[in-house]
This record gives structure tokens, sequence and C-alpha cells, in this order.
């Protein structure tokens, strides 16, 4: 029987627990570097002036009332969302072999994935993982009942891709392995690979018959190209693969809260290629109807007046340069500060790096002696969200950095 009282506590969320640390720090020098979320020159949340102008205008839409969304969503929304990952011109679009449904952000996308992985894939396959991953990628899918594998992703000494422990990881796994990829600006450690290493990586998964699962959540954020951003995606459609995708719009519309994303699976080429990919659909919309019945409508519209708006999408593509660039400019500014200090160790990584985060380098007592003596709170894997740095705490904390680093 079941026993209420049994049920043992659950550990805190690292991360949720790091930002109730910071909050209840009463110094005023304090620097939060944990959460993922994009914050201004003035360490505060950006509301994007696009995103400013599209939730007026819907506001002031007579038309718009509080009806539910369909079970796949707004279909202007995840049409459009479809155009932007795998480009309006892509084969998969044509050929009518790619379905897609709004999820609840990145999330929701991940675990409607992995749900239909675990219920369709003959074999409950593993699916593998880069290590290091973002932590949820582990609960979400070990929830679904996926087993968990893992390839080699990081080098500690170059700090950057371990090219080749994770390409023999690939050809190493079972034949026809899930294979979760990030897309661009892998959290947590901001290294990605070289479009000529995505092309090797592609070639091996051909040859070891791979599906590759997409995990795309910074789009545009991390180099202000949002066709750049989503090169590698293209670039495994174009190949033939027969793969999916799930795309968050948090942080490249700052979204967060709103929870706006959509899940897209793509059916490789074949005479039957659309039927096939259409009960797909008809599949993930149940699995939907269970779980959410249908998604939430708010941020969806503000995604889809934006996306589906020319002028819009322009200025859009301005706001991601000044986010993204903002972002170049500290880790540029970081690392010339613990060079002019002459602070022990090379720095490049943190410019050759991308993204929302920079896996420093620094060991977990270093991480702590930063937060009791410094006031600074990073993961203790030596995590950084690059946008808690600013002109006014960039001084301190390369100077935080160099005091523990000696
Ligand atoms: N995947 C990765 C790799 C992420 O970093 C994130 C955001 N931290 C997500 C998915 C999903 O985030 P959300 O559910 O807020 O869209």
């Amino acid at each position: 029987v079941f026993t209420a009282a049994n049920v043992a506590a659950a550990p805190e969320d690292p991360l949720f627990g790091l930002m109730k640390a910071y909050r209840e720090d009463p110094s005023d020098k304090k620097v939060d570097l944990g959460i993922g979320a994009y914050r201004d020159n003035n360490a505060k949340p950006w509301i994007l002036p696009v995103v400013k102008k599209a939730d007026d205008a819907i506001h002031n839409d007579p038309s718009l009332n509080h009806e539910y969304l369909s079970i796949g969503g707004l279909a202007d929304f995840t049409s459009a969302a479809q155009k932007l990952i795998v480009g309006a011109d892509s084969p998969a679009i044509r050929e009518k072999r790619i379905c897609s449904l709004q999820t609840i952000s990145g999330t929701g996308a991940v675990h409607l994935g992995g749900l239909f992985l675990s219920k369709f894939h003959p074999q409950k396959p593993s699916i593998y993982l880069s290590n290091p991953t973002w932590a949820n990628h582990k609960q979400i899918f070990t929830n679904v009942g996926l087993k968990l594998a893992d390839y080699p992703y990081f080098s500690p000494t170059t700090k950057g891709l371990d090219f080749d422990g994770m390409l023999q990881a690939l050809q190493a796994a079972p034949t026809g392995s899930v294979i979760l990829l990030h897309a661009c600006a892998h959290n947590p450690t901001g290294v990605d690979p070289t479009q000529d290493q995505w092309k090797q990586i592609a070639s091996v998964m051909r040859e070891h018959n791979h599906f590759p699962f997409f995990d795309t959540a910074y789009q545009g954020f991390a180099s202000g190209d949002l066709v750049r951003d989503s090169w590698a995606i293209r670039y495994f459609v174009e190949q033939g693969f027969e793969l999916c995708v799930a795309q968050s719009f948090a942080k490249n519309f700052g979204l967060y809260g709103e929870r706006t994303g959509a899940f897209h699976f793509v059916s490789a080429p074949g005479a039957d290629a659309s039927v096939a990919n259409a009960n797909i659909a008809s599949q993930l919309a149940i699995l939907q109807r269970s779980e959410i019945s249908n998604p939430p409508a708010y941020g969806a519209r503000i995604a889809s007046k934006v996306l589906n708006d020319p002028a819009l999408f322009a200025q859009w593509e301005e706001d991601l340069r000044t986010m993204s660039g903002r972002i170049q400019e500290m880790r540029r500014g970081l690392r010339e500060r613990l060079i002019a200090k002459g602070t022990p160790g090379n720095w490049d990584h943190i410019t050759s790096q991308i993204g929302m985060f920079s896996f420093t380098g620094l060991n977990e007592k270093q991480v702590m002696t930063l937060r009791s003596k410094w006031h600074v709170y990073m993961t203790k894997n030596g995590r950084i969200s690059m946008a808690g740095l600013n002109t006014n705490n960039i001084d301190y904390f390369a100077e935080a950095i160099d005091s523990v680093v000696r």
C-alpha cells in the first residue's frame, strides 16, 4: 500500500538552491553567475523591445480571447518555428515530412520527444547524453523510462571539445542509438563542434544508423545569427537523417516564464515519408493530449507575431545581436582582465566558448571560496552565466578569480 509517510525528502535542485543562497546574501558586492537567464548591463531582466511591441499589439487586439488552443498549439507559431529551425526552403517542409507541436518551452519538447521514443522505439533504447550536459536531461529521460548512456564531450585539458573521445563513443554505441546533441551553445560548457566536426559526427552517425535528437535552446542568442546557430540541424536534415528537435524560445525571445517552445519530428526522405510523418504527428497529438491537453497561448502569440512579420522579425534580429554582442563583450573583457593581471593559466577558452555559459575550469574548492569570501555565485562545476557579468562587476569578478587561482 501507498504510505505517504514513507516518501523521503528529495534533494534540493542545485540551481534553485544556488539562487536562494544568492538572494539571502546581504552583501552589496554579490554577483549572480548561476542562473541561465539574460541580464542587461544593470543586472536586470531585459524585455526585448520587439517583444514589448508585439505584446502591446496583442493586448489591443479585440479579436483575441482566452479559448483553448488546439492540441498541437498555435498553427501560425508552429509553422514559423519550423521554418526558423530547418529553413523556409528545407526539403523536409517541401516534402511534407516534418511535423511540429507547440510545447511547454524546451523542457516540454525534450520530454515529449523522450516520451515518444520510449513508447515507439522497439528496443527501449539508451539515450546518449554528452558528458557533461544540462542536468535536467537526465531526469527527463529517466522519468519516461529511457536508459542513460553518455559520450565524452569536454576536455578539461584544452577546455574545448574532446572530439576524438566523442567520435569513438559514437562508433562504439550499439547501431541505431539515440544521440542527444546540443544544436549550439552547449550547456554547460559553451563548447560547440566546428562545422567540419559536425560533418564528421554526421558521417559516423549515418554509418551506425544513430538517431539524432537535437536540443536547441539558444538559436540566435549564441552568435547573433539565426542561420549560423541552426547550421548543424539544417546539415543533418540535408543529409537525409530522420531526427527530432526540441526547440526553446525562452532565451532568444526572453520569454522564460511564458513557456514557449516546439517539438519537431523530421522523417527521412522517401516515397511514403509524408504518410509516415502524419502518423507520427497523430501519435504525438495523443501523447500531448494526455499530458497537457493543449499548450499555453500567450508566449506563442508573441513569438508568432514577431516570426510572421518581416519588420518585427528584423527588429528581433537586432535584439538578438544586442544580447549576444553584450555577452561577447563580457567574454573579451574578462579574458583581457585576467591576462592583464597575469592570472596563472590560459584563459583563451573564455572567448572561444560561446553562448550563455562558460566552463571556467575553476574547481569546486575555488568556487566555494568565491562564494564565501567574494559573494560570487556559480555552479559547483565552475560554470558561469556570462549574462551575469556587466561593466559594474567585471573588474571585481576578475579580481576574485585572480585571488582564488593564485
Ligand atoms: N535545453 C537546454 C540545453 C537548456 O539549456 C535549456 C534551458 N536551460 C532548455 C533545454 C530548456 O529550457 P526551457 O524549458 O526554459 O525552454
